[in-house]
């Protein structure tokens, strides 16, 4: 049974929430979010599925989040149990997790070992719950995942959900839902298919856009409806799961569409997609719901897209920082990572942000990619310097991971201690002209481990977990596999490096 604090909490989410779809039905499954309820509710993807098994005949959802936190190293967490009836996971047939990223495996484990459910799926029996995963994760590495749960759905879930729940609830036993389970052509059966991933699916155009169903203060996304402009991206930045050849590039959702969806009372939207920024008509929908009086978040801004008119467009539908990626510390690595944007470009929207009185630009920074040197860093400081006399800065640091399915798979981690070096080195040049956040060198390290291993990294998170889950115990889980934090292998890394534009016109000219 829960605390009376944990009661008081659930009651009082619960009480605040607007558009909640309360549903009895025959049958009801567990939607699980490894991380806490703020997190969850500001997840679309995890709010999309919420809205497709509450869609579905005969089975209904409730919502299971993991501890306020429960994400901290350490971390002694409650049994869970579900917001809608407080029930505990283990009176659930089916768990269905929605995991976005790596270090949420942590997350999973504690919630099932805290429910008295073996995380490990050799050492689960017939009467536990069934652990079906889904989620972003999906796209890059479900591997990870393979020690843990029966059967992964791969991409895009909204057209598989029904499906895959019919074939737990309705088979005789495990075995036969697995077996049923392993002849769709988007779902890995660990059991059945072993390291042999099925392909990615991507549902139909039809069921575009995604929208959320919940609205609640208690979210990170406070108060804000959530809806996709956009899926996919058409850009080819060599580090990133969501390239243009990742599930069919960019799906466009129509801006009457994206407008009709969202009701003329809502007070804050969020517009998200991988690249809503690329959506050809952002400045009008962004523009309408400025007139509306809505106040608009948007997920992501490519730095050449950040025009005057579209700078002014955000003001006024409340905008008060601009996010954009730098990605590179310097143009030579912007350049061999494919992205786009220009020292012209941020110079462009710094001004802009300015003129329309946007108080900062926020800049996301990757660093430690290979190929990457201290002179790289230096521009880095120079430039950003050079941005801070016309806008306040904010540089959000993360350290590179390389991700499978991308270009870089496979591309070594700096170092922990590399990475450490760079960042202080960026610290000190920027003293006094950006606020710097960084992401830690040694959970980044951790990341990629996870990032590009197999069922045997996936499961060391099980015993690093059980030690207490600082980055000590994650390193020594680690060491047993032959991972160190050391950067072995960087300083030699090459990365792949697409023929630039003017090679490629040659090749094309001579038939090449
Ligand atoms: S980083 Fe952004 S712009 Fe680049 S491919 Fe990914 S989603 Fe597209």
């Amino acid at each position: 049974m829960p605390s009376d604090t944990a009661r008081r909490l659930i009651r009082r989410r619960l009480s605040d929430e607007v558009g909640r779809l309360d549903k009895e039905a025959a049958e009801t499954v567990a939607l699980v979010y490894p991380s806490p309820y703020a997190v969850g509710m500001s997840s679309l993807g995890y709010q999309r599925i919420y809205r497709a098994i509450q869609a579905l005949p005969a089975v209904a959802c409730e919502r299971v989040f993991l501890d306020d936190g429960g994400e901290d190293a350490g971390a002694q967490i409650e049994s869970p149990v579900s917001y809608e009836s407080l029930r505990p996971l283990g009176d659930f047939p089916v768990l269905a997790f929605s995991v976005a990223y790596e270090l949420q495996l942590a997350g999973l484990v504690r919630m099932l070992d805290a429910s008295g459910i073996a995380p490990e799926r050799a050492l689960r029996t017939a009467r536990d719950p069934f652990v079906l995963a889904g989620g972003p994760i999906t796209f890059s590495n479900p591997l990870m995942l393979a020690g843990y749960v029966d059967a992964v759905v791969l991409g895009e879930a909204e057209e598989i959900v029904e499906l895959a729940l019919r074939a737990v609830l309705d088979a005789p036993d495990k075995a036969a839902a697995l077996t049923q389970l392993a002849a769709h052509p988007h779902i890995f059966v660990p059991a059945v298919h072993a390291d042999r991933l099925p392909t990615i699916a991507a549902c139909s155009d039809a069921l575009l856009p995604a929208k959320s169903v919940i609205v609640t203060p208690h979210a990170e996304l406070s108060d804000m409806l959530l809806i996709e402009t956009e899926r996919g991206c058409s850009r080819g930045c060599t580090y990133c799961v969501m390239r243009r050849t990742t599930n069919g590039g960019m799906r466009i959702v129509p801006e009457a569409t994206v407008l009709a969806e969202i009701p003329a009372s809502t007070r804050k939207v969020g517009l998200v997609g991988a690249a809503v920024s690329d959506h050809p008509r952002i400045e009008g929908i962004v523009r309408t719901l400025a007139e509306r009086g809505t106040q608009v978040g948007l997920s992501s801004l490519r730095p050449d897209r950040l025009r005057g008119d579209f700078v002014a467009a955000l003001a006024a539908a409340g905008h008060r920082t601009l996010t954009t990626a730098l990605d590179g510390p310097s143009q030579r690595m912007r350049d061999i990572i494919e992205r786009r944007g220009q020292e012209a470009h941020y110079l462009a929207a710094a001004r802009h942000a300015r003129q329309h009185g946007i108080e900062r630009l926020k800049l996301y920074l990757m660093i430690g990619l290979p190929g990457e040197t201290d002179g790289d860093i230096d521009e880095c400081v120079r430039f950003v310097a050079e941005l801070s006399k016309i806008v306040p800065i904010a540089l959000g640091i993360s350290p590179f991971c390389a991700k499978k399915n991308t270009p870089l798979c496979g591309m070594p981690y700096a170092g922990v201690d590399t990475v450490g070096r760079r960042l202080e080195r960026l610290r000190r040049g920027l003293r006094g002209r950006a606020d710097v956040r960084a992401v830690s060198a040694k959970w980044a390290w951790v990341e990629h481990v996870l990032s590009q291993g197999g069922e045997a990294e996936g499961l060391a998170v099980a015993a690093a977990v059980r030690a207490g889950g600082t980055f000590a115990q994650f390193k020594r889980a680690f060491a047993e596999l032959g991972h160190r934090p050391d950067g072995r292998g960087y300083a030699e890394a090459t990365p792949p490096v697409a023929p630039d534009r003017e090679r490629k016109r040659r090749l094309l000219l001579a038939g090449g």
